[in-house]
């Protein structure tokens, strides 16, 4: 899975969007993390049309909703997002939360034909907790490839890190800017001025440093290629310490219906 993906959540005016994932992909994005409830699939696809790419090149990931997570509604939905995207498979399909319809058993075994029909490669899940991936690996007869979860140098997830490790869980983090509170944060700032880089260069390369993969959602082009060059950037050993020393606690995902963090 490329460690740098383009988020779009809140992309929504369809042309926008599609042009947002075109430029992704001719910048070099390969990785584009979109939702059943983004109400943006179809844009995605067309962004995807339009990049000279080849569909077969770009990792896509979307998740399945918490009122399809029945075993027919997840087999139906996802038929209805491959049409939306204009594809015949995902590279990965989450369960969006461990919420509304889901039941381990019973919306894993329609993610498990899935794959084994060849409509999707690899199964994620998406705000889950130990005691989740703990049931879902118990249902599956495996471990679930990735786990989407909200992190940033705001909220470590220490513990979920240590036991994704342990289990062989891919961590993709979302909201990796702190929906944009990174920029108020003054060690960020400090390691951004000395290697003079942004911010959210500094905050994406730290989260890569740790292993774990990112889908910062941005829109223009200079968000899209700002952090595109996240990756040439190297902290040193003393600026991961600062950052993994911040010591805040700030959840910024947290609707009614999300499980007991
Ligand atoms: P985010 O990526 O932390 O932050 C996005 C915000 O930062 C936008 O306002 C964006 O503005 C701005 N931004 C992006 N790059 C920037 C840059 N280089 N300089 C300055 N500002 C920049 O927040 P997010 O959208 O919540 O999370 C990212 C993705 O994670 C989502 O799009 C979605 O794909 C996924 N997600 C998943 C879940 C889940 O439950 N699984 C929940 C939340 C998010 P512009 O748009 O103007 O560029």
């Amino acid at each position: 899975m490329p460690a740098l993906g383009l988020g779009t959540w809140q992309n929504e005016a369809p042309e926008q969007c599609a042009e947002s994932v075109r430029t992704a992909l001719e910048m070099g994005y390969r990785h584009i993390d979109t939702a059943q409830a983004y109400g943006n699939e179809d844009a995605v696809g067309n962004g995807i049309e339009r990049a000279a790419v080849d569909r077969d090149d770009v990792f896509l990931a979307t998740k399945v909703w918490t009122d399809r997570l029945a075993y027919d509604d997840v087999l139906e939905s996802t038929q209805e997002s491959l049409d939306r995207l204009g594809t015949d498979y995902l590279d990965l399909l989450y369960v969006h939360w461990p919420a509304g319809e889901y039941d381990a058993e019973e919306t894993l075994s329609a993610f498990a034909e899935l794959r084994d029909e060849g409509s999707i490669d690899r199964i994620g899940v998406s705000n889950f907790e130990p005691r989740h991936l703990d049931a879902a690996k118990e249902a599956l007869d495996a471990p679930v490839f990735a786990n989407q979860v909200e992190m940033h140098s705001l909220l470590q997830q220490t513990e979920l890190r240590e036991y994704c490790a342990e289990a062989g869980i891919e961590l993709v983090a979302y909201s990796p800017l702190a929906r944009g509170k990174v920029f108020d944060v003054d060690v960020l700032s400090e390691i951004a001025d000395a290697h003079d880089a942004s911010e959210a260069q500094v905050s994406l390369a730290w989260l890569i440093e740790k292993g774990v993969t990112v889908i910062p959602k941005a829109t223009s082009e200079a968000h899209i290629q700002d952090n595109w060059a996240a990756l040439d950037l190297e902290l040193t050993e003393e600026d991961i310490t600062r950052i993994d020393n911040i010591g805040r606690s700030r959840r910024l995902i947290d609707p009614d219906f999300a499980p007991e963090w």
